[in-house]
């Protein structure tokens, strides 16, 4: 026993062995939990020396102090007795003279002392040598029991190690069942741990790669995984997790033919001869499963002996309809893959994601459990298993035991012949199947709701968590040490430890933090830490009044809510939804802060590159400050700018525009999909006919009554601001694009069980902005229109200058009588549109991005929120050139770049602090390497968690991503070969 670990350790660690050798049951050593986390009295006297006594004394004390508790006396006094009976014990029973009553007790008697023999025979390993006289008084035994034992129904022979052995068969199953039970509870409960991995300073490619593998291992029981992507062209995609690597197809007919006989959305074994296992490196596995859904065929490996497994759950996914859970999994594995090889990964969502999986598999596990009792009792019973939708059984007969496993989905029950409940032994077997089911089904509920727990942590950033179980083995830290609190408290920490079980609280923390803890943990005695502002505290973690563990959380933050938070949530009250609100939105800024730093730190590329842009402007602004100053010492006060006002246009004067010649025909067809272009239109009149044509096909034009010769100015003057600034990229033709990307996206947002949550006037709302996101822009940046003190950043105070310029214009257009399309609202209808379109068009400001990201990607499962959702389609539609096919998506960056540049110079002749991602983009390689970043960093992930809530309804949207990003990355390849 180590001498540091603290109280509570040793104690949980004695009270467990009482258990594992029978000598305490469930009820005794929930007593001791309870008694002891409530300091009873009695119970501490005995504890009060603990850590000098030898362990042994300790155990009898602890007995006979639940001798002593008269609730239990009656039950204990029988442990105690069986206790009692060590092995030489036994030897008492020699000699006494036959007298059938005394006969009977001293069977009774034999019968506890079995218990221990039999415990302790399975402890024998191969090769230990056993004591002479524990063997003579086996044989003793051996040949009292055949002698003597009532006739015996089922005969049971045990084989031990080395002899053989009649007695209790059932005390050998209820040891095999504890067994079984912590095996399987062991195995699950291990995902938990698996994203101590993601909470490593560095978080590679290779690090997600082992964890999945490792997850995999955990969950599914299988040494490598293969998934054949199946495209409709013809081609199929291979990976491999044996070479990690991405390979391209052909289908030929072998593999078409195989596809026909495979089914879906089963598990079926795959034979050595399949054409899919012949296209993997040369795997011989004794087992491979697979699963054919979602045009993927996934196949899993296994080493492992055939006489294990039928107790994973791949063997009995089909059984207990557990498919669902491996396609979660299998699709996760796949896209983690396919993700982390081409775009950034946020090692926190990974870990979220984590908790998810494993919830779900951990619900599946209970019948794995089952699996294995059903297993481990037909060795010796008959046993039939039955399936049951009936929540009772309604045949019962005399011959055998029914045990029944409720669940939600499959309800299984145990037909035991011959077992007879009027007999003790079987009774007792009886009872402890249903208690191991039972207690599993505790174990479950108890990973629910730390699931959540945790969950809720992973998002803090004002803590961090560290929390351990009762031996004091690390079970989860909340997100990677910060380098201050790392060295501040001089923390060890090294993820790969977790497989040696090496990180235990006293191998982390240094001995001052140790022995605070151990303190702690023996008398709730704590001074507080304080260190440069930073601090720590310990909890203890108790349920149901007893002990679990205890976690060190680090404070950043001196206000210390979310640890306040903590304490609400230890003692089980709920929250309510104000302050959930308040810590949602407290955590998404943290986190997105959080975030970028760490984006810029990993990834240094980035900051030169586009993807700076999307930085929160905060952070640009004070660094902007500073070189501004650095500059009014060498230069001239930069001047102020006028900011171009737009002008009064005069209405008719550019084109004709009547609406009234529009009808819908067969080229509107194309605005409802994502492959519409309109640098394919020739003429303005056909760019305002999509912005027609979209309201027409929305139903708007009708609904809201929009007088068509409003329309018909409100497009014009639009096009008129759009225009006025000659810019590339934000003119007219981006306004129009993205009003249709946004509308496209509604389109495929119809389709999905989300529907309803944008209605018909939010997206009228939605429409409107879109189209009016950038009306008015001046060809230059937020930091530009600030660092050139412009009238706008005067007007709007720094804040979103752009963008609360377009929504000003937009709603000053609006308000024009003659191009008002909202006249037929009511004040009420307008107050809301207003809000709404303000709202939507702030949300394209760019250095919001990542809190718009952070806050869709962290919405709650019953996601409802339509301002959200609106926001995140704007965000994405501005994004629309850049999602189009390669070809397109490098024009629109064209126009985009040739802004860019204009800027750089104009900044450059102003003395204004340039921007770096907007230098050299005349050089085909700086330029891709910018849009590389950009498109990995931003563009991609945005598409990627819209196309995920759209339920997969824009994979072709990323497609064509992944496409430009192979194409810059060739221009980028191309350039360093030129250099060399
Ligand atoms: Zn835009």
């Amino acid at each position: 026993m180590n001498q540091q670990l603290g109280s509570y350790v040793k104690f949980f660690h004695i009270i467990r062995e009482l258990e594992d050798s029978n000598q305490i049951d469930i009820k005794q050593k929930q007593i001791l939990k309870v008694n002891f986390t409530t300091k009873e009295k009695k119970l501490m006297n005995i504890l009060n020396d603990l850590n000098d006594e030898d362990e042994e004394e300790i155990k009898f004390s602890l007995l006979n102090y639940l001798n002593e508790s008269p609730q239990e006396k009656q039950q204990i006094q029988r442990q105690m007795k069986r206790t009692r009976s060590s092995i030489t014990d036994v030897d008492l029973i020699k000699g006494i003279q036959y007298d059938e009553l005394k006969f009977t007790d001293a069977l009774a008697e034999m019968e506890k002392a079995l218990k221990l023999i039999t415990h302790f025979q399975a402890k024998i390993k191969d090769g230990q040598t056993i004591d002479p006289k524990v063997n003579e008084i086996l044989e003793h035994i051996n040949t009292l029991f055949i002698q003597n034992s009532p006739q015996n129904i089922h005969s049971p022979t045990i084989i031990g190690r080395g002899q053989s052995l009649n007695l209790d068969i059932n005390y050998q199953i209820e040891s095999e069942l504890s067994e079984a039970y912590k095996e399987v509870k062991c195995q699950f409960a291990n995902y938990m741990k698996s994203h101590l991995l993601l909470m490593d300073e560095t978080v590679s490619y290779n690090t997600i790669f082992s964890l999945l593998k490792e997850l995999s291992k955990n969950l599914l029981n299988c040494d490598n995984f293969s998934f054949f992507v199946i495209n409709p062209n013809n081609e199929m995609e291979l990976y491999q997790s044996k070479t990690d690597n991405i390979e391209q197809l052909p289908i030929d007919q072998t593999i078409k033919d195989e596809l026909e006989t495979i089914p879906q959305n089963k598990i079926f074994r795959f034979s050595q001869n399949s054409s899919f296992c012949s296209k993997l490196m040369s795997i011989n596995y004794l087992s491979s499963y697979g699963l054919y859904a979602n045009n993927v065929v996934f196949i899993y490996h296994s080493k492992q002996n055939k006489q294990l497994e039928t107790q994973d759950i791949l063997k009995i996914a089909n059984e207990y309809q557990l498919i669902d859970e491996i396609k979660t999994l299998s699709m996760f594995l796949l896209q983690t893959i396919q993700n982390a090889k081409v775009q950034f990964f946020s090692p926190l969502s990974i870990a979220d994601m984590i908790l998810d999986l494993g919830i779900s598999f951990v619900r599946a596990s209970k019948f794995v459990l089952i699996e294995k009792m059903y297993n481990i009792i037909s060795q010796v019973y008959k046993i039939d298993k039955l399936q049951t939708d009936q929540q009772e059984i309604q045949v019962w007969d005399t011959e055998s035991v029914y045990i029944v496993f409720k669940d939600q989905t499959v309800t299984v029950c145990f037909r035991i012949y011959q077992m007879n409940l009027v007999k003790q032994s079987d009774q007792r077997l009886y009872s402890e199947i249903k208690q191991f089911y039972e207690k599993y089904l505790r174990f479950i509920r108890e990973c629910f709701d730390k699931s959540a727990f945790y969950k809720f942590f992973l998002r803090s950033n004002d803590s961090l968590i560290f929390e351990f179980d009762k031996s004091g083995h690390l079970l989860f830290l909340s997100r990677p040490i910060p380098k201050q609190i790392k060295s501040n408290f001089n923390i060890q920490f090294n993820s790969h430890l977790i497989h040696s079980n090496q990180l235990s609280y006293n191998k982390i923390f240094d001995q001052n933090v140790v022995s605070n803890i151990e303190n702690y943990l023996q008398d709730h005695k704590w001074q507080m830490m304080k260190d440069n502002e930073k601090q720590y505290e310990i909890f203890l973690k108790i349920e149901e009044k007893t002990y679990k563990g205890f976690a060190v959380i680090f404070t950043e933050n001196i206000k210390g809510w979310v640890k306040e938070q903590f304490k609400q949530l230890e003692s089980g009250n709920q929250l309510d939804s104000k302050i959930k609100a308040k810590i949602r939105k407290q955590l998404i800024q943290h986190e997105t802060i959080n975030f970028v730093n760490k984006l810029e730190e990993n990834n240094p590329e980035v900051k030169d590159s586009v993807a700076s842009l999307y930085m929160p402007l905060q952070q640009l602004i004070l660094k902007k400050s500073k070189s501004i100053r650095d500059i009014q010492n060498t230069q001239n006060e930069p001047k102020m700018r006028k900011t171009e006002a737009p002008q009064r246009s005069k209405y008719l004067t550019i084109q004709e525009l009547d609406l009234n010649e529009f009808s819908l025909d067969i080229q509107d067809d194309l605005i409802d999909t994502f492959d519409f272009n309109i640098m394919e239109l020739t003429s303005q009149i056909q760019k305002h006919r999509v912005v027609w044509a979209i309201l027409k096909k929305n139903g708007h034009l009708d609904e809201y009554q929009i007088p068509p010769e409003n329309l018909q100015s409100f497009i014009k003057e639009m096009e008129y601001n759009y225009n006025v600034n000659n810019n590339p990229y934000h003119n007219y033709d981006h306004g129009v694009t993205v009003m249709q990307t946004a509308y496209y996206f509604c389109l495929e947002l119809a389709f999905t069980s989300n529907a309803s949550i944008i209605d018909n006037f939010n997206r009228f709302i939605l429409m409107i902005s879109s189209f009016g996101h950038d009306v008015g822009h001046t060809g230059k940046t937020n930091v530009f229109e600030i660092n050139s003190l412009s009238d706008l950043a005067m007007r709007y105070h720094d804040k979103s200058v752009l963008e609360q310029h377009h929504a000003a214009l937009t709603i000053q257009i609006l308000k024009n009588p003659q191009s008002n399309i909202l006249v037929n609202l009511n004040q009420q209808e307008f107050r809301n549109f207003r809000k709404g379109l303000i709202a939507n068009i702030l949300s394209t400001d760019m250095s919001e991005h990542f809190t718009l990201l952070k806050d869709f990607e962290n919405r709650p499962k019953d996601f409802n929120d339509c301002k959200i959702l609106s926001g995140y389609i704007m965000h994405t539609s501005d994004f629309g050139g850049a999602g189009k096919k390669t070809n397109l998506s490098i024009q629109w960056s064209s126009r985009v770049n040739q802004e860019f540049s204009i800027q750089y110079k104009l900044e450059g002749e102003l003395g204004y602090p340039q921007q770096p991602y907007m230098k050299d983009l005349h050089i085909p390689h700086v330029l891709a390497k910018s849009e590389i970043g950009f498109l990995k960093v931003i563009v991609r992930p945005c598409y990627a968690l819209l196309s995920e809530f759209l339920e997969d309804k824009l994979k072709h949207c990323i497609a064509n991503i992944d496409d430009t990003i192979q194409h810059w990355e060739k221009i980028v390849k191309k350039g360093e070969e030129q250099q060399q």
